[in-house]
């Protein structure tokens, strides 16, 4: 029998990223290897062979290259140069000629020739005397993993087929890699970067998945086996707890579960305040799987599809057909309340291979969104005319995304239009009157949101980006979070002047941006006249029942009070003592 090993309870703080709380087992990224078949090949086959083992090296030199380039800029050129040895050995003459020559000479797949000289060339390397060149042994084997993940284009596992309940702990998740977690096997996952309203984030809470990002170590503290609670309401994770924390996590479960049934109560109830002024809330989605949750959670409609989910995960790019397809069903599915569908917002943190977009020093700042859509009409057209071509199913309304100026919205409504007339000239129904809105997310529209309202029926205010242009804060850095603030003095002069333009013009006006699901926000946003609360389905419950105990007279009061402070910190502290007025029983 060995010994027990008793492990040490440790707590990280983090940023709470998705709501409710997980315990259970570590499920470390990255750690799996590839299996790898023992495949005969022909003569014929070995041309493509080497090519695709060239292909796989020269991809691999730029993934380390790019790792490089991070490491120096984040920490320092020393770390960076760790990688030269891995650099080196992708250039080992040797290693090149012994790989293609047992390749031709043993006509096996050239993932398997790859695996084994690989393992001949650590089990050398073992049996060195000199410390240095032993110590290479993990080098050799992280660029022959690097490689064959490339030959085998497996760039990460793939989170969908884990077979047990897990919690995933990972240096990063991309928004793709949580598309494609289920709530059945990921209990809850913990990263070391990543802000609050990166997409992996926004992607969590719509899966209801408990996460906390920006845990800064979280990926080198855990081991395999480790126990973890991960509580995504106040950013901690405790790494092997003691059994009185499991205990306590245990109740804490409970008390949250009640809260949360509660209220379930108010599924049925309008948004109203309490002398009964209403305004609407609706349901941000990632992907059409989630309406059964939006509908369970009383949403009124649906005020921001992202579709860009949509061109994720595949080889191809989807047609109109199935874009088409699957807008119809949201619509019907949703009718008759309104479904806002985005228009493709690729860039930023998302990315999608198919489409050949380059390397960007900024992408947030870069080519993204509506910018990305007016450079490809083929595939903008696509898109509008999939979406007109479902409007008559159901009631939906369009929205274009990053807006920063009239001569982008006027172009995007003119293709808009083109596209209409093409509908039109073949008879092709679609809702005349559908709705077109722009999401107000660059300070430059929101400053000339009065021009910009004379050209749509609509405005949604997407504060994710808005705050981190408005505050030059990237939304996805953790190091910087804390200078992501919503409440600053200057975020919300910006949001008062877009609702004061869009109603001066006689246009509604919602917020999209994870700001909208804040209940310490509630009643501010309430006062400044927002319209639509689109939250994640989640939040719907306690946003109304914030609503439904305040008048509006008291909410435009906290709004005029907020208005006049300096600083944040005071707004802050004032929003809480009222929230606890106004609603004594919430967790905040
Ligand atoms: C926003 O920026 O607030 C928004 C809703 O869009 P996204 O989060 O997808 O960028
Ligand atoms: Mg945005």
């Amino acid at each position: 029998m060995g010994e027990e090993i008793i492990k040490e309870e440790k707590i990280l703080k983090g940023i709470p990223a998705s709501p409710g709380i997980a315990m259970g087992q570590a499920f470390l990224m990255e750690m799996e290897e590839p299996t790898v078949p023992r495949r005969q090949i022909s003569d014929e086959d070995l041309p493509n062979e080497i090519a695709r083992l060239e292909d796989a090296l020269i991809q691999t030199r730029k993934e380390i290259l790019e790792i490089q380039k991070k490491i120096a800029e984040e920490m320092s050129y020393e770390h960076a140069e760790i990688f030269n040895a891995h650099l080196l050995l992708l250039e080992d003459k040797m290693f090149l000629e012994e790989v293609i020559s047992r390749l031709r000479k043993e006509k096996f797949i050239v993932e398997y020739i790859l695996v084994d000289v690989i393992k001949k060339y650590i089990k050398v390397f073992s049996k060195m005397d000199d410390e240095y060149l032993r110590d290479r042994i993990s080098d050799i084997d992280d660029v022959g993993k690097r490689i064959l993940r490339h030959l085998i284009g497996q760039q990460r596992q793939d989170l969908s087929k884990l077979k047990e309940k897990v919690i995933v702990v990972a240096y990063n998740l991309s928004p793709s890699d949580t598309a494609l977690m289920h709530k059945e096997n990921v209990l809850g996952f913990v990263t070391d970067i990543g802000g609050r309203t990166s997409h992996t984030a926004i992607m969590a809470k719509s899966l209801e998945i408990p996460a906390v990002v920006g845990l800064e170590k979280v990926s080198r503290l855990v081991k395999k086996g480790d126990y973890l609670i991960v509580n995504g309401n106040d950013g901690s994770v405790i790494i092997n707890p003691r059994e009185e924390t499991i205990k306590k996590y245990q109740e804490e479960l409970l008390k949250f579960e009640e809260f949360i049934h509660r209220l379930e109560g108010l599924k049925e109830l309008p948004a109203e305040t309490l002398d009964g002024y209403r305004v609407k809330i609706a349901a941000n989605i990632e992907s059409p799987q989630e309406i059964p949750s939006v509908i369970a959670h009383g949403a009124f409609g649906i005020g921001l599809y992202r579709t860009e989910y949509f061109y994720m995960n595949r080889k191809d790019l989807p047609s109109e057909e199935e874009q088409f397809e699957a807008y119809r069903r949201v619509a019907i599915q949703m009718a008759p309340h309104p479904v806002t569908i985005r228009t493709l917002d690729l860039g930023g943190d998302k990315f999608i291979s198919q489409l050949d977009i380059p390397y960007e020093i900024n992408p947030f700042m870069g080519w993204r969104a509506i910018r990305f859509c007016l450079a490809r009409p083929d595939i903008f057209k696509a898109q509008l005319s999939a979406i007109l071509r479902a409007s008559v199913e159901g009631k939906l309304r369009l929205m274009y995304p990053l807006i920063s100026g009239i001569e982008e919205l006027k172009q995007a409504n003119r293709i808009l239009e083109e596209v209409k007339e093409e509908l039109r000239q073949k008879n092709i129904r679609f809702d005349e009157d559908i709705e077109v809105g722009a999401m107000i997310e660059v300070p430059s529209a929101a400053v000339t949101s009065d021009i910009l309202a004379k050209e749509v029926d609509f405005f949604s205010i997407g504060t994710n980006d808005l705050i981190q242009y408005a505050l030059a804060v990237d939304r996805v850095n953790e190091k910087i979070a804390y200078l992501y603030e919503p409440a600053h003095p200057a975020v919300l002069r910006i949001i008062k002047n877009i609702i004061d333009s869009a109603h001066e013009a006689g246009i509604w006006v919602g917020m999209c941006g994870e700001m909208a699901g804040e209940v310490l926000f509630t009643p501010l946003l309430l006062g400044m006249g927002l319209d639509e609360f689109s939250v994640s389905a989640v939040n719907i419950p306690e946003v109304k029942q914030v609503i439904r105990s305040i008048t509006i007279t008291q909410a435009k009061e906290i709004t005029r009070q907020c208005l006049s402070f300096s600083t944040s910190e005071e707004i802050l502290e004032f929003l809480r003592l009222k929230l606890k007025e106004i609603v004594p029983e919430i967790i905040v």
